[in-house]
């Protein structure tokens, strides 16, 4: 099997700050690490790397920094890894940055699964698996939590859904987003991390690509952030002590409250 998984760095914090002006992330001074839900989809190509055989690529576009990520990867027992990095990505949306994984994809030849991570921890939108599957054409299972059997170019996967599961067929080659129900991802092995630190990561830049300049970075991005801003906590709620008024006062003055704002 050929494996595609790719992974996306991102800030080690919880705590991502944004530039209001330009509504993009403030990437600088923070310590960048492998986005953890993507984890999940290297040790989901490994496992199944393990099982059928196969390879396992990791792609990643971003900053040259990235290609620690990339190592990272390598050192779980990944086989090969590729940086897509230019300055005309830089500012990309989640639609410009899918544009340019699926080109990449596409110079990379057949494949058979493409294993992405359910989210990155900073832009959140959970956009760029489902994009990527969009413009390869690929079907898509998203949130796969367990993958039944790969028999005959047919992968039948288990999906969590709001309320539940749901199993679902579909041929590949395909896309699959993976949660963390999926597998606990390994730690990397010291051979691993030694084979890691020398292997050779191939940089891919615009011009090694058939993509069209104008549909690349901030300019290029269909999205436009007209206004980024912390949105307000405003809390109008009132505290019923229910050791100075009891507990039948506290109760009817819960009932108004609810009442008054027609949440009841
Ligand atoms: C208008 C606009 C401007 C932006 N400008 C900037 C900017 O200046 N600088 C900046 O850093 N970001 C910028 N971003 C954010 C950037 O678009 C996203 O970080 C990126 O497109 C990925 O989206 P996401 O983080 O929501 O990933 P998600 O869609 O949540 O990620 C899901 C999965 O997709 C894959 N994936 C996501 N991103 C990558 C990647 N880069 N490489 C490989 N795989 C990936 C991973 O498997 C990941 O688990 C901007 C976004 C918008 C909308």
């Amino acid at each position: 099997m050929k494996l595609i998984v790719p992974i996306k760095q991102v800030p080690e914090t919880g705590n991502v700050k944004m530039d209001e002006e330009k509504g993009t992330m403030v990437r600088d001074g923070v310590e960048s690490i492998v986005n953890p839900l993507d984890l999940y989809s290297i040790e989901c190509a490994l496992k199944l790397k393990e099982e059928h055989g196969g390879t396992v690529t990791v792609i990643s576009m971003g900053p040259p920094k990235a290609e620690k990520a990339i190592r990272e990867a390598l050192s779980m027992g990944c086989d090969e890894g590729i940086l897509l990095t230019d300055k005309a990505f830089a500012g990309s949306d989640t639609w410009a940055t899918s544009y340019v994984i699926s080109e990449a994809i596409k110079t990379l030849g057949d494949f058979d699964l493409i294993v992405a991570g359910v989210r990155a921890t900073d832009g959140d939108t959970g956009q760029v698996g489902p994009e990527i599957a969009a413009m390869l054409d690929l079907p898509i299972a998203t949130f796969v939590s367990r993958i039944n059997s790969i028999e005959n170019g047919i992968m039948n996967v288990t999906r969590l859904v709001e309320g539940g599961y749901e199993q679902v067929k579909f041929s590949m080659p395909a896309l699959i987003t993976v949660v963390n129900e999926i597998s606990f991802p390994r730690l990397p092995t010291l051979r691993g991390k030694q084979t890691a630190r020398t292997k050779d990561i191939p940089v891919v830049k615009k011009d090694d690509l058939a993509i069209d300049s104008d549909s690349l970075g901030l300019e290029g991005s269909p999205t436009r952030v007209v206004k980024i801003m912390r949105p307000k906590v405003i809390r109008n709620g009132v505290i019923l002590d229910v050791n100075k008024i009891g507990i039948k006062k506290a109760v009817e003055e819960l009932v108004n409250f609810l009442e008054e704002k027609n949440f009841v």
